[in-house]
């Protein structure tokens, strides 16, 4: 019976998603002013942490949109005091490393107002976040991604659907989506590739989720389905693979979801779009086109994310063929902790992972990379296959990448070797700072 509730009240909320589809900017805009209002005055009083902000700016709650940013450091120290089910964050964390280590994805803590479920999200340098969300919110999580991902929605449940998933963790959010019409299939990522291949040939979904990691490991491994859509979730979406999936699968969209929310979902058009239905942007220019996101989410009320800083760095453009007013995402470039910081000309300079990921894939014969920075002016690139063709390539296109950042690639010293393979279900970073020094 709670199950039959729960189908329910997700589709009533991927239902009442259609009418938030807003094409007009001025509409979406007094959507989502009504929506703060509501929830700041709730989130205020019953989060301490949250009124504070407002009370040592001296702001009130109507001038949200100035309040200081906090970042995801800030949120993980004040935790015990912003999130407003009176969870401890010893407790979560206690919870969520049994849960890593017992593969049980779906962790729960009760509290007065119901069961939470825990996650933690990685970050580099001991940088890792702890998030909760209440049974409320992932139903309605699950309706919104029902309506943006199911092919043809409503019409779409007419027909039964196959959903396959190939997920490290969050299972348990997804699993909410369940229905008479949709059958979900899990594939567990600790299982031998080839077998997880033959699983998902067997199986044919209708519908391909997972990260594009583990898509592209999967289709290299001699996977064949014909999927309506495939979904890339969980990690940034690079332009080879999604020419590679694409080729192998079918069409490919991508969710842009993050423990800090569902950030963005796929339009009609294929093309990636923000929630802005839900969660407001402000954005911070750091360069090049680049904005990092300082977001706002409108109902999430658990863990409430009031002017959180994102590391993720944006490129936007202005509109899309669909015509929906929520702003179309061009790219989410690498975490801000993956941009490499150099010698150059006249002091250090920022080089983007996008840069050097654009060199590598000039390298023909190069399947797979790693560029990690070691120290102050060193760099190790991993090639897979290391050959006499592509060592001394990779290095003439990291040297390229360098000087057009404005690094002095004299300075750099750049090593090439072979590329150890990555566990399906790894998180993959192709470009990482390891050396921490000097920077801010
Ligand atoms: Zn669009």
């Amino acid at each position: 019976m709670a199950e039959r509730l729960d189908r329910l009240t997700v589709l009533g909320h991927a239902l009442g998603e259609g009418r938030l589809m807003f094409r007009d900017r001025a509409a979406l805009r007094r959507h989502q002013d009504r929506q703060a209002r509501a929830h700041l005055r709730w989130v205020a009083a019953h989060s301490p942490f949250t009124a504070r902000r407002f009370l040592d700016a001296g702001l009130a709650l109507s001038q949200w949109r100035e309040l200081p940013p906090v970042d995801k450091a800030g949120m993980m120290a004040a935790f015990d005091t912003l999130n407003t089910a009176d969870l401890r964050l010893s407790d979560v964390l206690a919870v969520a490393r049994r849960a890593e280590d017992t593969r049980d994805f779906t962790p729960t803590l009760p509290t007065p107002r119901g069961p939470v479920t825990v996650g933690l999200s990685s970050g580099t340098g001991g940088n890792a976040g702890a998030f909760v969300v209440s049974r409320a919110e992932r139903l309605q999580w699950a309706g919104v991604v029902l309506r943006h991902l199911l092919p043809g929605f409503p019409l779409g449940l007419l027909r039964k659907q196959r959903v396959a998933f190939l997920l490290r963790a969050d299972g348990g959010l997804y699993r909410s989506v369940g229905s008479a019409r949709l059958d979900f299939r899990f594939l567990d990522l600790l299982r031998p590739l080839d077998e997880l291949a033959a699983e998902l040939s067997a199986d044919q979904p209708t519908l391909l989720i997972g990260p594009p990691s583990v898509l592209r490991a999967l289709l290299d491994a001699g996977a064949t389905a014909q999927p309506e859509r495939v979904v890339s979730v969980a990690e940034v979406l690079e332009d080879d693979d999604r020419a590679a999936l694409e080729r192998g699968f079918g069409p490919v969209v991508q969710v842009y979801q993050a423990t800090e929310g569902l950030l963005g979902l796929p339009c009609p058009h294929g093309h990636l779009h923000l929630n802005e239905a839900h969660v407001h942007f402000d954005f911070e220019a750091v360069g090049d086109g680049y904005l990092r996101p300082v977001l706002t989410d409108l109902r999430r009320a658990t863990q409430p994310m009031v002017r959180h800083r994102l590391d993720d760095l944006l490129l936007l453009s202005d509109g899309c063929s669909c015509g929906l007013a929520a702003r179309r995402v061009l790219r989410v470039a690498g975490r801000q902790d993956d941009a490499l910081n150099l010698p150059g000309g006249a002091g250090r300079v920022t080089v983007w992972p996008d840069f050097l990921r654009g060199a590598m894939n000039r390298v023909p014969g190069l399947r797979e990379y790693r560029v990690e920075q070691t120290g102050a002016a060193d760099l190790s690139v991993m090639l897979h296959p290391l050959t006499p063709e592509t060592r001394p390539e990779a290095c003439v296109q990291v040297r390229r990448a360098l000087e057009r950042s404005g690094a002095d690639a004299t300075q750099v010293r750049v090593i090439a070797g072979p590329l150890a393979p990555t566990p399906p279900g790894v998180k993959r970073r192709r470009v990482q700072r390891l050396w921490k020094g000097g920077v801010p």
